[in-house]
This record gives C-alpha cells, structure tokens and sequence, in this order.
C-alpha cells in the first residue's frame, strides 16, 4: 500500500471538500469542528460553527460565557454533554495553558471531551503531529481496502493498526481530512463509489458486490421503547411554565415541561411540589403524541395542555425560551397545535 497515501492525497489537493474549519490551522476552530462533528453531519455542524465562532472568537470568550449561554446556542445539535465539556474544556485550557491549547496527544486527552480521534484530528490538523484518526468513515475505508472480516466493534484494534501503516510521515493535517472525505464522498456506507475512487486498485473490495457489506457489525438488540406523559401548562399571555431538569444525567442542566412515567412508571420528572398538586388536580387536553430517539431508547411522550388564567412562577414566552433539548421543542410545538 505504499501508494495509497499518495494517491489520496493528489486526489484531495484537487477535491478537499470547502469546508469552513478547513480554512485554518487554529487548534481553537479545528478542536470547535471537532466536538461539534461527533455523531452529526457536516451540513447540520456548518451553521451552527459559524454561530459560535461569531459569539466567542476566541477560547477565551468561550472560557468566559455562562454555560446556559453555550446550551442555549446549542440548542438542536444534540448530545448536550458535549456542550458541557466543551465550555468546560475552554475554562481549562484558558486557566492552565494560558488560552492557547496543548499539542500532545497525552495533555490533548487529558481535557474534558477530548478523545483518542479527537485528540488525534487535532494533533495531525492543528499541529501536523504524526497521529492517525480512525472514525466512523476511516473503519470503513480500511475494513473495505482490506476486506476484513473480524465484525465491529472487536476489528476497532486490527483497523487501528492498519490505519497507523497508511498514515504519511508529512502532510498529516491533510491526510487526516482526505481520508475522511474519501469515506464521507466515494466510499459511502449504501453505495461506494468504486469508478471514481483514487485508490481504486490498492482496494480489495473495489467493484465487488459486498463492498457496501463492510465493516462487518455485531447485529445490535432493539433499543427498548418508552411511554411518558409531558404537561405543557399556559398562562393568560401564552407564556410558558418551564423547569431546569438535574445537573446530572441525561439533557442535564437543560430546561423541560413536567413530564413523568418514562423510562418507567414510577419515574416522576414533577420537580415543584406545587406545580405537581396543580397538574394532578387539574383536566388536561391531551393533543396527541411524539416521538423522539435517543440513543439507547426510544420514547413517545403524551403531550397534554392546560391554559390558566392563574399567574405561574418560572414561565418563558415562546421567542424567549431558555435552552431546551429538541425533545421539549417538538412537545410545545404538538402542544401548539391544540
Ligand atoms: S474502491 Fe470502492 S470500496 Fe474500495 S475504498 Fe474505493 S470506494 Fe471504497
């Protein structure tokens, strides 16, 4: 495979996919991208970016803000933790390494959100340090170049190490991001491109049929499914009551309708004790359901609606909401629709 590196690379110089972090060597927007880029597109991560970048160009203002302020521009990425240790990884790398971010893979995976691909992307992008990153579309690449049958995750190891033997001594940065546009553009997991693949002849997968079969996967169970209840309580000015969930756990710190009976009957989300005693003595309207997927369960919630003429502590108007995850979006606006 002496050439594959080589090949791929010739390819990139003329096909780099335009992507806005790519404009830069800046350990700051190349570590942003990274987190960001976790487990979402490209398309959904642009935007959102470009967002941040235009609150807190620096890592300093990032370290400075109010972390409901980092949640509340996050709002509809998902996964909030990486939110979490994003602004709390701004604070570290501000107080212990005066603002400017460490270079090694070892003081990179000791800061909070960073691991081993992430550490490794920032290491070879921002520093053109000699690591190799293995994501979701590098497996792919290699176990399809290889044909190995071993399934994930148990092949995580023997595609690590055949990544590192690909990896060139120069033009890290660049090899990193060509590697992972090959798997994002050509090698795509429903329908490889193998007729406009760069690395075509190295690949012992190239115009065979099972190509898209690779990597092999261990078949997942079914994730469990969940019914649960949300309360969506109006006042007079159609204002909204909202409670901030637990600092830990699942969407933590982030705001919420009561909600109860998920994942289990007896697991009650009513944080107020007056705002319970309201909700169970009160009729509600149910307007119907939603569903939502999270990633281990699924959930459908209830959504039920009351208005009252009575004031309410804690309500938000709806072009003022506090940070919410997209399961409450998607409650208040099946809530709107009654
Ligand atoms: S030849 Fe086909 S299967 Fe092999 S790496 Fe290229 S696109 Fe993927």
């Amino acid at each position: 495979m002496e050439n594959f590196a080589n090949k791929l690379l010739q390819h990139y110089d003329q096909h780099a996919r335009a992507l806005p972090w790519r404009l830069t060597c800046d350990p700051y927007k190349i570590w942003l991208s990274e987190i960001m880029l976790q487990q979402t597109t490209v398309a959904t991560v642009t935007p959102y970016f470009l967002k941040f970048l235009e609150h807190f160009p620096t890592i300093t203002e990032l370290a400075k803000a109010d972390l409901q302020e980092v949640l509340t521009l996050w709002q509809g990425l998902g996964y909030y933790s990486r939110a979490r240790n994003l602004h709390k990884c701004a604070q570290v790398v501000v107080s212990d390494y005066d603002a400017t971010f460490p270079s090694t893979e070892k003081e990179l995976l000791s800061l909070s959100g960073i691991g081993p691909y992430t550490a490794a992307a920032i290491g070879a992008i921002a520093f053109e340090n000699h690591t190799t990153v293995v994501d979701g579309n590098v497996e792919r690449v290699i176990s399809r170049l290889y044909r190995i049958e071993e399934p994930l995750p148990n092949s995580k190891k023997a595609i690590t190490a055949k990544a590192k033997t690909l990896t060139p001594q120069k033009r890290s940065g660049d090899y990193a991001g060509a590697i992972m546009d090959l798997g994002a553009t050509i090698c795509t997991p429903k329908k490889p491109n193998c007729s406009g693949c760069p690395v075509a002849d190295l690949c012992k997968s190239a115009f065979t049929e099972d190509a898209s079969t690779f990597p092999r996967k261990i078949k997942k169970k079914k994730p469990p499914s969940y019914q649960g209840t949300a309360y969506c309580i109006f006042d007079k000015q159609g204002k909204i009551y909202l409670q901030k969930r637990a600092d830990k756990g699942l969407m933590a710190e982030l705001w919420e309708v009561p909600n109860e009976n998920w994942p289990d009957k007896e697991n009650t989300n009513l944080t107020d004790k007056k705002v319970a005693a309201f909700i169970k003595k009160s009729v509600f309207e149910s307007c119907g359901d939603i569903k939502h997927t999270f990633t281990h369960f699924k959930l459908t919630l209830d959504v039920q609606v009351y208005k009252t003429d009575k004031p309410l502590e804690q309500t938000f108007g709806l072009d003022a909401l506090p940070p919410l995850p997209t399961l409450f979006h998607k409650v208040i606006a099946k809530a709107l629709e009654a």
